[in-house]
């Protein structure tokens, strides 16, 4: 359920009302809009709660009992899109967030070099896996902790904050020490432990859809996180299973505006691992665009032929560089910065 305060509600009403919340045994989520306050009440069994015991406190306009499964990330929670900011970085508002870089960090050398590069043509975020999710156990697994050291590094010569994979639980407080945002691959979308050990500490959350993951599903994966009090979670796009062996991936255009109805999250696309093929990487990201996605995560590779890992998927340096010219005509077509 939620409390819906009036507008010009006093801090002693909020407060009030968060008491009240808190001895009944609940945990709260205050979203401060700019009209007036959203008091969350989250509990699995909040649908016992009677609303007159808040409509009739000082300050409450109104209760909402949120239908959807999902709450904290549901768009009865917060009519307002959420907004994440990495180091300076806005993620959901009007600029469009784009995040580049290599499927895995292979060298210092190679992420330096990208990391530079998809600066100079105006990314924001970089992008890079250490610590891999292969199908098979044979495939390069990830450099580990000697990638993040290079991530890091690269950050600091560019300003660029980073955005790199955990797979566990037990490597949460490692890659903590390193990235700026925790990327939730799509084969751990419902790695439950790890989505509530990242629910329990304060860095922002980016959340992939799983390989057959419904929308339904991801977002319930979200409420994972934001039900242990993090509110920085961002959900991506990144294509589904389906019959067509085409492709890699069908990457599902839907989903962007549907996420958007459902939810106040920032939502991303993934072109890269959503076809699985570099010449449908610019389209389908345009597409994206268009369609109203608040970001892009794309793979970028100095000599992709030469990649350890996507290499089929990722663009040249100098193919980014001309995506990201034509990504802003599409981004100011559709009222949006790039
Ligand atoms: C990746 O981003 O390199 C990756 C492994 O993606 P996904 O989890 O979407 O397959
Ligand atoms: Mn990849």
């Amino acid at each position: 359920m939620i409390v819906v305060m009036k507008q010009h509600a006093t801090p002693q009403q909020i407060e009030a009302v968060v008491k009240r919340i808190e001895d009944l045994g609940y945990k709260i989520h205050l979203s401060r809009g700019e009209a007036r306050t959203i008091i969350g009440i989250i509990g699995a069994d909040d649908y016992l709660l009677n609303r007159d015991t808040f409509e009739v406190m000082e300050g409450v306009e109104k209760t909402v009992r949120v239908m959807q499964p999902f709450k904290v990330a549901s768009r009865d929670f917060a009519q307002e899109d959420t907004v994440i900011q990495v180091n300076g970085v806005p993620i959901g508002g009007e600029q469009l967030v784009v995040m580049a870089g290599p499927c895995s960090v292979e060298s210092r050398e190679q992420i330096l070099e990208t990391a530079h590069a998809v600066k100079e043509a105006g990314a924001h975020i970089l992008r890079g896996g250490a610590f891999k999710p292969r199908t098979s156990p044979y495939s390069f697994q990830g450099l580990g902790e000697e990638g993040l050291r290079y991530l890091a590094e690269a950050r600091e010569a560019t300003g660029l904050p980073i955005i790199t994979e955990v797979m566990s639980p037990d490597d949460v407080a490692l890659i903590g020490e390193y990235t700026d945002i925790f990327q939730v691959g799509a084969r751990n979308m419902q790695n439950y432990s790890l989505l509530k050990a990242l629910g329990k500490q304060e860095k922002p959350v980016f959340l992939k859809r799983g390989l057959s993951g419904t929308i339904q599903e991801l977002l319930m994966s979200a409420e994972y996180v934001l039900s242990q009090g993090n509110m920085q979670v961002m959900v991506c796009e990144r294509g589904i299973r389906t019959f067509e062996p085409a492709t890699r991936n069908t990457f599902d255009i839907n989903a962007i505006p549907l996420l958007q109805e459902l939810s106040h999250l920032p939502v991303i696309a993934d072109p890269a691992h959503g076809t699985g093929k570099w010449s449908l990487v610019g389209p389908v990201a345009k597409a994206a665009v268009a369609a109203g996605a608040d970001g892009l995560m794309i793979e970028v590779h100095p000599d992709p032929a030469k990649a350890w890992s996507d290499g089929a998927q990722s663009l040249t340096i100098d193919r980014f560089a001309k995506l990201m010219d034509e990504l802003r005509v599409i981004a100011q077509a559709v009222g949006r910065t790039l």
